[in-house]
C-alpha cells in the first residue's frame, strides 16, 4: 500500500469532517458544493482501493451530522438517508440499467422527477391529522425536535385537511427559504448591525434550529414536501402504488408540493425533463441544485430497498455548481 494514498485518506477524512461540520452544524460553508463533491469521491475511490482501510466514522459512511445536544433529540423510526449522485447522463443511463437487471424489468421503469430543493430536510409528524412533532434530519437515525419553530412555518398545515387521516402520517420535506426573502431579510439583518447569511440554504438550516421560536417564527421559511415517511393507516387511505399519487395526495391534505414535479416513463424522459429544469433553473425564486429521480413504483421501491447510506431506488442529478469560493468566503458568517 502506498504511504502517499494512506496520508492522503486520513487528510481527506479530516477535511470531509471540518467541512461537513460546518455545514450541518455551524450554518456556514467553507468550500463550494462542487469541491466538496470532488474531495468525497477521491475518499470514495481510495477507500474502495483499499478497503482494509475501512473506518465506519469515514464521512463517506455517514449520513449529516451528529444533532445538536441543545436539542430535545428524536429517534426516526425509518432512516432520513443520504442519495446517491449522478453528474453525467451516461450515470443516469447506468443507474437506470443497474434498477432493470435488478427487478428484471421487461419495460420501462416509471420515474417521479423532482426539484432538488437545496434547503435542509425537514420531517413533519401528523397523529390523526394534527401536527404534533417536527423533526431534521440530524445524522439520519436521530434528528433534532424543532417542532415550535415548525409551527411558525405557514406553509406547514397545524391540520391537515379533510375528515378522514391515517392515524399516523410522516411528511418529509425540506424547508427552504426562497430568494426574495433571503435577500430582503439579509438586508434588515444588515440594517440591524447583525451578521448576514452566506446563502439560503445556511439561513434556512439556522432558521428551523432556533432555540427561541420567535426568531425563527420571523424567518421567512417555507416547507415543500417530496415524500411520505412512516404511517400508520388502517382505514388503508394511502395509495400504496405510486410515490407520485402519494405527493397529490399531500397536496389534497394542504401540504405544498412542488408544481415541477413530473412522472415520466424511461431514462430519456428523465434526461429530457433534467435539461428542461437546468434551463429554468436561473428563473426560480429558490435555489435547487439538481433533480431527484425516483422510481415511481413502491413495489419496485420496496424490491431494490437501500444500499448503506441511500436508497437503491432514487439518485441525485447533480446540476454544475453555482457558488464561487471567493464569494463564500467574503461574507462574514452567521453561526
Ligand atoms: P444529499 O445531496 O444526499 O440529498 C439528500 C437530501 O436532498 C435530503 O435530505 C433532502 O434534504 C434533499 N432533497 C431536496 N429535494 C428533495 C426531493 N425532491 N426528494 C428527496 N430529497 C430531496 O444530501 P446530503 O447528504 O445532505 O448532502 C450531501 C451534499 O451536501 C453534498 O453532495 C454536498 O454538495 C453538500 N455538502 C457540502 C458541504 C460543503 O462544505 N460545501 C459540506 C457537506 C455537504
Amino acid at each position: 500500500m502506498s504511504q502517499t494514498d494512506k496520508a492522503r485518506i486520513v487528510a481527506l477524512r479530516e477535511l470531509l469532517h471540518k467541512y461537513s461540520h460546518a455545514y450541518y452544524n455551524l450554518n456556514t460553508t467553507l468550500v463550494p458544493d462542487a469541491e466538496y463533491d470532488q474531495l468525497y469521491d477521491e475518499l470514495l475511490a481510495l477507500e474502495a482501493k483499499y478497503p482494509d482501510l475501512a473506518d465506519e466514522h469515514s464521512p463517506t459512511r455517514r449520513v449529516g451530522q451528529t444533532p445538536l445536544d441543545k436539542f430535545v433529540q428524536f429517534q426516526h423510526t425509518l432512516p432520513m438517508l443520504s442519495l446517491e449522485k449522478a453528474k453525467t447522463e451516461d450515470e443516469l443511463t447506468q443507474f437506470n440499467k443497474r434498477i432493470a437487471e435488478s427487478l428484471d424489468a421487461s419495460t420501462a421503469i416509471e420515474f417521479c422527477c423532482e426539484p432538488k430543493l437545496d434547503g435542509v430536510a425537514l420531517s413533519l409528524h401528523y397523529q390523526h391529522g394534527r401536527l404534533i412533532r417536527a423533526v431534521t434530519r440530524g445524522d439520519g437515525f436521530t434528528g433534532e425536535d424543532v417542532t415550535q419553530n415548525a409551527k411558525t412555518i405557514k406553509s406547514v398545515p397545524l391540520k391537515l385537511f379533510g375528515d378522514e387521516h391515517p392515524a399516523f402520517l410522516e411528511v418529509r420535506g425540506e424547508a427552504y427559504i426562497p430568494l426574495r426573502d433571503f435577500e430582503q431579510m439579509n438586508a434588515r439583518m444588515a440594517a440591524n448591525g447583525e451578521k448576514l447569511f452566506a446563502n439560503p440554504r445556511n439561513a434556512a438550516s439556522g432558521s428551523l434550529r432556533q432555540l427561541d421560536a420567535k426568531i425563527a417564527a420571523d424567518r421567512p421559511l417555507f416547507f415543500s414536501a417530496y415524500a411520505v415517511g412512516d404511517y400508520d393507516d388502517p382505514a388503508g387511505q394511502l395509495d400504496q402504488a405510486s410515490h407520485y399519487r402519494r405527493l397529490q395526495q399531500l397536496q389534497q391534505m394542504g401540504l405544498v408540493v412542488s408544481p415541477l414535479l413530473d412522472n415520466v416513463t424511461g431514462i430519456e424522459a428523465v434526461i429530457n425533463y433534467c435539461h428542461a429544469l437546468y434551463t429554468k433553473r436561473d428563473s426560480l425564486d429558490y435555489e435547487i441544485d439538481g433533480v431527484v429521480i425516483k422510481v415511481n413504483r413502491l413495489a419496485q421501491q420496496q424490491a431494490l430497498g437501500f444500499v448503506a447510506r441511500a436508497p437503491r431506488w432514487a439518485i441525485a442529478f447533480k446540476f454544475p455548481a453555482q457558488e464561487q469560493l471567493t464569494t463564500l468566503l467574503d461574507v462574514e458568517f452567521q453561526v
